[in-house]
């Protein structure tokens, strides 16, 4: 696997553990934060290698169960955007002894659509017009980033207080939202990513956004190679790899 060069951080992974080995090797030589690439070369996808617990791979999201097309718990981004989040880490490591950890980013549009199905199946249609689930989301083109953040400098790299845990669909999850340490903390978040070309979605205070113009939904599931498709039991919703649809237009939402 290669590796992309990428800007120090201020202190290196200590949990997430979902890297490929030669990453974490990487990181622990030089605590420094790298994207391990490619993913998928075709859809431009790269690894960061960052603190990570990617709810929707696993039965801790709001649907209670792993999303399709979640093969392997993996932060992807265009290279563009794996950069830009990199620095953002890396200024919060020098400035503050913070970090950044991933939540979601990449998202493969049959997991949009599985959330939308289950708002629909569940009574929960006020969140897909509440504007916290998404029927195309910025996610799918692989610009989108959920996250928080972390203390390196601590054992374990404990999250800080951010008022809600992540994915609560409430108006207390409205980044300015909140007072003392917890507006404190957010506003250090957004300071960071704004930093670095990334947006906040008002509602959400772990949603930013890096959308430039070109990028298309994919549906390219994420860590799934072309000889573990081919096996013969492949995970549900990793089978196949639909190609890109055109782009639709994408409107500012969250989750
Ligand atoms: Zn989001």
């Amino acid at each position: 696997m290669t590796r992309i060069p990428a800007p120090m951080a201020g202190a290196g992974r200590a949990r997430g553990g979902f890297a490929a080995a030669a990453c974490l090797a990487a990181v622990a030589g030089g605590g420094q934060a790298a994207i391990a690439a490619p993913a998928d070369a075709r859809a431009g996808l790269v690894e960061v290698d960052l603190d990570s617990d990617i709810r929707y791979a696993t039965r801790r999201n709001f649907t209670g169960r792993a999303l399709p097309g979640y093969c392997e718990p993996k932060p992807l981004l265009l290279r563009s955007a794996a950069r830009r989040l990199l620095a953002a880490h890396a200024e919060l490591g020098r400035t503050s002894g913070l970090g950044l950890k991933v939540f979601d980013a990449y998202r493969p549009v049959r997991a949009t659509r599985a959330m939308v199905r289950w708002a629909e199946r569940t009574g929960n249609r006020r969140l897909l017009d509440g504007g916290y689930i998404a029927r195309r989301s910025n996610h799918n083109l692989g610009t989108t980033v959920d996250l928080t953040l972390v203390d390196v400098s601590r054992e374990g790299h404990p999250e800080l207080d951010m008022g809600t845990r992540f994915d609560a669909f409430t108006p207390r999850s409205a980044t300015l939202d909140a007072t003392g340490t917890v507006l404190r903390n957010r506003l250090i978040l957004k300071r960071a990513m704004e930093g670095h070309g990334f947006r906040n979605y008002a509602r959400e205070w772990w949603h930013y956004d890096s959308r430039r113009p070109g990028p298309r939904p994919l549906d390219v599931p994420i860590g799934v190679s072309p000889r573990r498709s081919a096996g013969p039991r492949p995970p549900a919703g990793c089978r196949t790899a639909a190609p890109p649809r055109p782009p639709p237009p994408v409107r500012e939402s969250g989750t």
